[in-house]
């Protein structure tokens, strides 16, 4: 029961990536169209923001689901994979689907009066994204799945540092400033684990802050090591996208956000000839 479960949870995750990615083409093709205030809205930094976000957390899902994904595969072969796969599904379905919902919403809202009408596909795309918060176990299901893995039998905590602390022995330096947010990251996961498990009382309590956070450091984690892996390619839109997730998880000081990443996102989200000539 516990596979087919876990195999349709890790499909609900790939699919809630894929809706995020839908959503933020659709509020692209729409920024580079419509026309407000004399220009173009694209180049209104505000907009320029959503796209971005959007873009960042789309990034965020995608390898939380893969993640699961390339476990699930990884677990045919080896057993001891099992407790690393249903914890990466837990955290993997529960924030795809939350996301993938934010996504559709700052669509509908770029889109402004058009986006709530049917006439545009919107609406439909967050109604469609809600379900995949229900479907496939809501997100206190995911979280009783969690808490089920941090018991000593499956030791599933020990799975989970274990895992972001791989990541991190294989950073290389100009990634320094990532190893150092990710670092933190995992401290605070292990003050949030302790909490939660002192007592049977704390972890019905705090399950669901657990699950939201644990999901949260993976995606971090996950972009980190991507960016790892993009070093020396010549492409630095994967270390933007991990220093810009971890500024929306730890907002910097007002007005000391990092205006390069920024930028640096928003030229990979324009790269599409076809767009850059309709902006
Ligand atoms: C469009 C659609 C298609 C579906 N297709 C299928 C299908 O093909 N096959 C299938 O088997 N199911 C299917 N489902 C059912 C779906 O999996 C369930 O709706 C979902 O798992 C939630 O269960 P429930 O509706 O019984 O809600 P409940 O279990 O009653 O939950 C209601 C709320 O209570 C919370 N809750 C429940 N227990 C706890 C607890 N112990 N602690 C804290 N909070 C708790 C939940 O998180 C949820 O927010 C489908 C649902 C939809 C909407």
């Amino acid at each position: 029961m516990m596979e087919a479960l876990t195999y349709s949870r890790v499909h609900n995750a790939v699919g809630a990536a894929g809706a995020q990615r839908r959503a933020l083409d659709e509020a692209l093709a729409w920024a580079v169209r419509r026309r407000a205030f004399g220009q173009a809205i694209v180049t209104y930094p505000m907009v320029q923001a959503t796209l971005t976000e959007q873009q960042v957390r789309w990034r965020a899902g995608t390898l939380l689901a893969f993640e699961a994904a390339l476990t699930l595969d990884e677990a045919l072969q080896v057993p001891e994979q099992r407790t690393w796969l249903r914890l990466s599904t837990a955290l993997a379905k529960y924030l795809t689907a939350e996301e993938a919902v934010g996504s559709a919403r700052s669509t509908l809202e770029l889109i402004g009066g058009n986006g709530y009408t049917s006439d545009y596909p919107a609406a439909r795309l967050l109604r469609d994204a809600q379900v995949l918060t229900v479907w496939e176990g809501p997100a206190n299901v995911q979280a009783l799945e969690l808490l089920r893995l941090l018991a000593p039998r499956y030791g599933g905590f020990q799975v989970y540092t274990a895992r972001l602390e791989g990541i991190l022995a294989a950073l290389p330096e100009p990634l320094d400033d990532l190893r150092l947010a990710l670092t933190d990251r995992l401290t605070g996961d292990r003050q949030a684990f302790k909490v939660t498990t002192a007592s049977p009382d704390q972890s019905q309590r705090y399950a669901r802050q657990l699950l939201h956070r644990l999901a949260q450091s993976l995606a971090l984690a996950l972009l980190v090591e991507d960016a790892a892996r993009s070093e020396g390619s010549g492409d630095p839109t994967p270390a933007a996208a991990a220093r810009a997730y971890h500024e929306l998880l730890t907002p910097p000081t007002f007005g000391e956000e990092n205006r390069g990443v920024r930028q640096l996102l928003l030229d990979d989200l324009m790269r599409d000839d076809r767009l850059r000539e309709e902006a």
